[in-house]
């Protein structure tokens, strides 16, 4: 992968996408809204603006294919899954430039994305071969066994920021346990998603898939308020997590919730600082600097934070900034203008808490690109608990802070309400193991940051969420456990006596 020859002339998106039913696109009930590009403004097509209705005759399809689905063989599950990545893979570069112009986001880092996405669907085609392992064993005068089943029909809430690893986090294995699904995209990038939903139709089941795009508060909240669902999953805000886990406590719903995060990027005094600093910069700046997963809140040891922080600037100069399907580009342009005046506000935020902007903190103009809100790399010295290092600002932005004692800095790290990820760079793993072990996250990555590995589990501590994907963690929350007992006879007359 990565040898993306497409260039955005390439493509050529449909006039409209409704709603995915059945297998099909079909008009949207309640109209259409536009899709543009982030960077230019340019529209790029209508996608459906979803509500009520779509959300019915999706639910509906979900439903009437659930039983054949939850009842095909595993093996036959699995091997449909392998065909997905299979198809994921043969459009990757067509959807990766798509995706890269509905989000504003580098095309060099779909790569990345890519990556996880397809492995998420093998993944999940392997793992579900062993997940039926349940018990069977004799009691007294009987058998006892337990079975894994699938919860039925599943609502799935994905954000803008990286639609198609969202998309493979949620459906993979979701799918592989034999549920269905109604799958809500942002409505600011929805666009890949649809196209990877039309591929699916070629590859599983009619109705096994379901889309509704349109807006959070129209067929987000339609999709959560349906009564015929039985899982929420959702990836987002707080805010709309906190609504979303409502619901699911007063439907008793299961669901899976992954939320922000404020991820602490402890450096340790005995590194070399070139490297450090190049991981550091990644880590803050990586995904656009919209991910929930980003080490933006620099921890940096007294004894090196001078010449740690000077390199640290000098490495965000050479940040290249430019248009989001340049190969080259390593900074795009931020999602919308909302977001992107919203990390600006951070800033002055910053300003106004007595943190001081070492470096950036300034959008700046690509010709040609005049629409979109491309911003410096940005750097920030603060303290530990001022706002802008404890609230997810979602721009490439990290605060840096000074610290002396191990004690002191894990105290730090921990200070904050979320724990999604965290970091550490040391030579000395003995420090960076029992530190590890001391902070509060789903995941800590030692010396190189977003170190994803197949199967291992992702969620959150804390306000980052409930529940762990991208594992088979993911497939038990999929997944519901029977237990049958088998007696060889009733019990005896006068046993009740
Ligand atoms: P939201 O939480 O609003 O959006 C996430 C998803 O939820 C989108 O599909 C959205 O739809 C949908 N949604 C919104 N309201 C409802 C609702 N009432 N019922 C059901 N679904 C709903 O995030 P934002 O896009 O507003 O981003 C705001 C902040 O959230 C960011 O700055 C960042 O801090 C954080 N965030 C965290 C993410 C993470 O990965 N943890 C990802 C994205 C954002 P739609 O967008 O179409 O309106």
């Amino acid at each position: 992968m990565g040898t993306n020859q497409i260039t955005p002339n390439d493509i050529k998106f449909d006039e409209k996408y409704g709603p995915l039913i059945n297998g099909e696109i079909v008009e949207a009930a309640g109209g259409y809204i536009y899709a543009v590009n982030a960077s230019t403004g340019e529209v790029l097509a209508q996608i459906g603006r979803g509500g009520e209705a779509d959300v019915d005759k999706a639910v509906k399809a979900a439903r009437a294919a659930y039983p054949d689905w939850a009842n095909t063989l595993i093996e036959a599950r699995s091997a449909m899954l392998n065909k997905v990545a299979d198809v994921l893979e043969e459009n990757a570069e067509r959807l990766k430039m798509i995706e890269s112009m509905d989000t504003g986001r580098a095309i060099h880092e779909f790569d990345l994305d890519y990556q996880l996405a397809i492995y998420q669907f093998r993944y999940f085609a392997g793992a579900v071969l062993t997940h039926y392992d349940g018990e069977s064993r004799p009691v007294e005068n009987g058998y006892l066994m337990t079975q894994k089943e699938p919860l039925g029909v599943c609502a799935q809430i994905i954000p803008w920021n990286v639609p198609m690893i969202m998309t493979a986090f949620k459906l993979a294995p979701a799918l592989a346990a034999g549920n269905t699904v109604v799958l809500k995209p942002a409505e600011d990038a929805c666009l890949s998603v649809m196209e990877f939903g039309k591929l699916l139709s070629e590859v599983l089941p009619k109705g096994v898939v379901n889309m509704v795009p349109g807006n959070g508060d129209e067929a987000g909240q339609a999709l959560i308020d349906h009564p015929d669902i039985d899982k929420l999953a959702f990836t987002g805000s707080v805010g709309v997590g906190r609504l979303i886990g409502k619901t699911a406590g007063e439907r008793i719903l299961p669901v899976t919730l992954e939320l922000g995060g404020k991820a602490p990027h402890i450096v340790f005094p005995d590194v070399d600082i070139d490297s450090a600093v190049e991981n550091a910069t990644l880590g803050y700046t990586f995904f656009n600097g919209e991910s929930c997963i980003l080490g933006t809140r620099l921890l940096v040891h007294d004894d090196i934070y001078d010449e740690f922080v000077e390199k640290l600037i000098e490495r965000a100069k050479k940040v290249k900034i430019g248009p989001p399907t340049d190969r080259s580009t390593r900074l795009a342009s931020i999602i919308n203008k909302r977001q992107g005046e919203r990390v600006l506000d951070y800033f002055d935020i910053a300003r106004k808490e007595g943190a001081k902007i070492l470096y950036g903190g300034n959008r700046v103009t690509v010709e040609g690109h005049e629409h979109g809100y491309f911003i410096e790399p940005t750097i920030i010295e603060a303290e530990a608990n001022m706002r802008i290092a404890q609230e997810e600002i979602f721009g490439p932005a990290a605060t840096v802070t000074r610290w002396s004692e191990v004690d002191e800095v894990v105290k730090m790290a921990n200070d904050v309400e979320y724990g999604l990820a965290a970091g550490i760079m040391t030579d000395n793993l003995q420090n960076g193991l029992q530190v590890a072990n001391r902070i509060e996250a789903g995941s800590v990555w030692i010396n190189s940051y977003f170190n994803f590995q197949s199967g291992a589990p992702f969620g959150g501590y804390k306000n980052s969420g409930v529940g762990r994907e991208y594992s088979k963690e993911a497939l038990d929350a999929y997944s519901q456990s029977k237990t049958i007992v088998a007696a060889y006879n009733r019990p005896p007359l006068g046993t009740f006596e």
